[in-house]
């Protein structure tokens, strides 16, 4: 499906749960956020129906997302029945890790194609204060348990954050020398809690000079595959992974945007950064038959906004957070 812009529509971010087991400062306050009721978030039922409907539509890559998606009970059903659905090429997944251990097994044989591990530290003090949780371990044993079974699409996460995780950017990197993993670096947003949170992001042509010193020149690798998103990956001398950088504040890549993003309540969002879009989960919920609800979607999609507005505050607007959303 196309926009207006005729950006080519076939990514969709599903978020399968707003509720979290950690509180990371950027993204979410300390006390939580009001807990929705079951009734108000999709069942996995509404959420197969609405992934075949997008895939019917064009959408070929899903990720899921949340909140903490592996607290969302039978995420590895949800994942296998996706799985059968035609013409969906990817499912990939976005964790904290905390209960990725147990879990690995069940996802990986359900057909999951890839899993973003956020990590911004590899300290478990400085983890402790930037997620208000000591939980750093449950983590780090997800991540080997990953290693371990050579899982093939595996990517860090990572927010730098001025003076919180600034000393430890080039240990991170390094773990893309001896792993065929790809480690990203993503500029802080002013969405969630950025702002009041006093954190500040670190600017990629920063993080990009202090690698080069390093470790050698960043040589750019080149993909043309059309359901790529917006990272920018590189080579460095002597690692056998990748380093990525998404520099969404520096440079917008709205211009290329393949997404859209269905939050839990089923709130179909087109852009991060406006809350205009369509209450998918109302249309589930009445009798509408999916040729209707799909041709709302195309209405909705077709009208998804030029670019964001994050450097802008009178016209950057949607009061959820990023656990609500999805990143
Ligand atoms: N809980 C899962 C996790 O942390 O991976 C999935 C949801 S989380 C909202 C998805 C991603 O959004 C994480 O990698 C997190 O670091 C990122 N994120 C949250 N708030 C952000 C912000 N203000 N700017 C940039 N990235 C942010
Ligand atoms: Fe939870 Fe992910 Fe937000 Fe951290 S970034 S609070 S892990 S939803």
């Amino acid at each position: 499906m196309k926009d207006k812009f005729n950006r080519e529509i076939n990514y969709a971010r599903i978020s399968v749960t707003d509720r979290c087991n950690l509180r990371c400062r950027y993204c979410m306050p300390e006390c939580g956020v009001k807990k929705l009721s079951h009734a108000d978030i999709l069942t996995l039922e509404e959420i197969l129906r609405v992934s075949k409907l997008f895939s019917r539509l064009g959408v070929k890559k899903f990720r899921i997302t949340g909140g903490e998606p592996l607290l969302r009970r039978n995420l590895p059903s949800l994942i296998r029945d996706m799985k059968k659905i035609s013409g969906i090429e990817q499912i990939n997944l976005t964790t904290n890790g905390v209960l990725l251990k147990n879990l690995a097994p069940e996802l990986i044989s359900a057909g999951l194609d890839g899993i973003n591990l956020s990590l911004d530290t590899f300290d478990e003090k400085n983890f402790a204060n930037l997620t208000r949780r000591r939980l750093f371990s449950h983590v780090l044993e997800g991540f080997q348990a990953l290693l371990k079974q050579n899982f093939k699409n595996l990517k860090i996460n990572c927010v730098p954050l001025r003076g919180v995780n600034e000393n430890e950017l080039l240990k991170l990197a390094n773990l893309a020398r001896n792993n065929f993993i790809k480690v990203r670096f993503i500029e802080l947003m002013p969405i969630g809690c950025a702002w009041e949170s006093g954190l500040r992001g670190i600017p990629t042509a920063e993080i990009f000079s202090t690698l080069e010193r390093n470790f050698g020149k960043l040589l750019p690798v080149y993909d043309k595959n059309p359901l790529k998103g917006p990272a920018k990956y590189f080579k460095l001398p002597n690692f056998i992974g990748e380093i990525g950088f998404i520099d969404a504040m520096e440079h917008k890549f709205c211009g290329n945007c393949n997404r859209i993003r269905l939050t839990a309540e089923g709130f179909l969002k087109t852009c991060l950064s406006f809350d205009l879009g369509l209450d998918v989960k109302k249309l589930l919920r009445s009798d509408a038959n999916d040729d209707e609800i799909s041709e709302k979607i195309r209405e909705v999609v077709y009208n998804k906004p030029r670019e964001h507005f994050f450097n802008d505050v009178n016209k950057f607007h949607d009061s959820r957070l990023m656990n609500q959303v999805g990143g």
